[in-house]
């Protein structure tokens, strides 16, 4: 498709330029405000980024973009001068920038001044230049036809919400480093800055811990059962080999961590409990109530009734050791316990659980989640995090501190927000992107569900039925990609673009400003850039 035409604009009436044709912007998400003017920017060789220290990693971002994209080698300097792209940090308040994520990015057809006051705001005034010059841009350079120049701009931009987040199980389906990396670069374009990584479920341990090495060389791998419907997979016989799985290593972690964090992601990992857990137990049986050896499922498991025993005090130390692990790992504010679908069949008949709920005075089963909840919740502020959890973690009592993540619907979140409690929305109906987005017969196997792209785009994390005090509880939405039915990573990328190019900007973008036609109209150049940069979007729209 050949979009440059469409917005020819002669540069400015006082040079003696030629006239270069460029795009109109089409930046998703959207910004608050944005006011193009007659002319363009244009980079070439002795074109300089201006950076102070503090404003360096935006600097460097751009500058390693650009050159991947146009061959061009930009130096960086401190001196301001013409025919440059200035990042400034500044305070508060002035050039009407205040939010920290804000950012005002002005261009003339001699400069590009990116202003904020903080290196987070920098790098996304840096993310929406970026959308600002041609898509070959995304891909691998040189491309010597291509006159790199972009329009004259003034925008003025700022986040609805805090949290905008995706989730990705690397469980169900094991993805490599590469394809984490490769998502992040996508997630931080479309200014996402939560980046929840689903570690631990029944099929499969993901994360490197150095006191439990059976969590790895045991729990990390299962029967090679791929060829099967993924409820429909026999469990490991003797004598059959573990070979399907993977893990991440604390380098590898690191290592993700430390790229995210360039690009203003934080990474929340997930660590299960008490369900969800069934590959534990091939490692350390004597941490469930039954103490049953079990083989790590290469496949559904529904219901979850193999769950750590809330009765043995073993249990928590094991917890306790790992979470001390992963928090020395990662430097995010919250770790993520998950808390849902656990059937409470063996608590019933366990008598370790039931002696604890007799000695602690509570009522059932429901009662002992909460507790134990709370009680890992208590060891994790310990260590200076906090807990957040799927919106089962209400059933029983909510952990004092506790975020939820609401995922069954609103009402969790509703719930939760009206005792104070800050929340994530995630309901199945708008932010579920394992759902169909198109008609069955056209689309590849999914889970069920239908989740078409306008749909996704109605998304309000903040219900209608939300009372006005307790909105500042609703930190933002997050998408969720769980990979039962998705094997590959070219798969995932299906399933999640354009749909995350939806959520982004009803995560981003005033919702007075949203619009689903003009949105669609910015997604046809948003579907060139994907191509350049070998993103495997889905095209079911047309
Ligand atoms: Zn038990």
């Amino acid at each position: 498709m050949k979009h440059f035409i469409s917005f020819l604009l002669i540069v400015s009436m006082v040079s003696c330029q030629q006239e270069i044709p460029v795009n109109e912007p089409a930046i998703i998400p959207l910004p608050v405000s944005l006011k193009q003017n007659p002319g363009s920017f244009s980079l070439n060789k002795n074109t300089r980024i201006v950076a102070s220290a503090e404003s360096m990693p935006a600097a460097e971002f751009l500058r390693d973009f650009i050159q991947k994209g146009t061959g061009l080698e930009l130096k960086i300097s401190e001196k301001e001068k013409s025919n440059a792209i200035i990042f400034s940090l500044v305070e508060p308040g002035k050039d009407s920038v205040s939010d920290p994520e804000g950012y005002s990015l002005i261009s003339t057809s001699k400069k590009v001044r990116i202003t904020a006051i903080s290196p987070a705001g920098l790098l996304y005034g840096a993310q929406t230049l970026r959308q600002l010059f041609p898509p070959e841009i995304e891909g691998a350079g040189p491309h010597p036809e291509i006159q790199w120049a972009v329009p004259l701009v003034e925008i003025y931009d700022q986040p609805a919400f805090r949290w905008r987040g995706m989730m990705l199980d690397c469980v169900r389906h094991f993805f490599p480093v590469s394809h984490v990396k490769h998502l992040l670069d996508q997630i931080a374009a479309l200014k996402m800055n939560h980046f929840h990584w689903h570690l631990v479920d029944d099929q499969g341990w993901r994360i490197e811990i150095l006191k439990y090495p059976e969590l790895t060389k045991t729990s990390a791998w299962r029967v090679d059962r791929e060829d099967l419907p993924w409820g429909e997979r026999p469990s490991q016989k003797a004598g059959e080999e573990a070979t399907y799985g993977g893990f991440y290593t604390q380098d590898e972690i690191r290592e993700v961590v430390a790229y995210a964090a360039k690009l203003n992601i934080e990474i929340i990992p997930e660590i299960e409990m008490p369900a969800h857990v069934s590959c534990v137990f091939a490692s350390y049986p004597e941490l469930s109530c039954t103490g049953k050896k079990i083989t790590v499922p290469p496949g559904g498991v529904w219901p979850i009734t193999d769950i750590y025993c809330a009765g043995n005090d073993s249990v928590f130390a094991f917890l306790e050791n790992v979470l001390s692990e992963v928090a020395g790992l990662f430097p995010s504010k919250y770790i993520h316990v998950g808390g849902d679908e656990a059937t409470k069949t063996e608590w019933k008949k366990c008598p370790k659980c039931q002696a604890r709920i007799k000695k602690e005075g509570l009522k059932n089963e429901q009662e002992l989640q909460s507790y134990f909840m709370s009680r890992i919740e208590k060891f994790l502020n310990s260590k200076g995090k906090n807990l957040i959890g799927w919106d089962e973690i209400l059933e029983g009592g909510l952990a004092p501190q506790a975020t939820v993540m609401s995922w069954r619907g609103f009402e969790g979140g509703i719930e939760a927000a009206g005792a104070g409690h800050d929340v994530v929305m995630s309901p199945t109906s708008y932010c579920y992107f394992d759902y169909y987005q198109g008609p069955k017969e056209s689309e590849p196997l999914a889970i069920g569900g239908f989740l078409p792209l306008s749909k996704v785009y109605q998304f309000n994390p903040v219900p209608a039925e939300l009372k006005a005090e307790n909105i500042k509880h609703i930190l933002g939405g997050q998408a969720n990609l769980w990979t039962e039915f998705i094997p590959t990573p070219e798969h995932s990328e299906y399933m999640l673009f354009p749909r995350l190019d939806a959520m982004a900007e009803d995560l981003w973008t005033p919702l007075k400003n949203k619009n689903y036609d003009d949105f669609l109209k910015r997604l046809q150049i948003q579907f060139e850039r994907y191509d350049f940069a070998g993103v495997n979007y889905s095209k079911n729209i047309y």
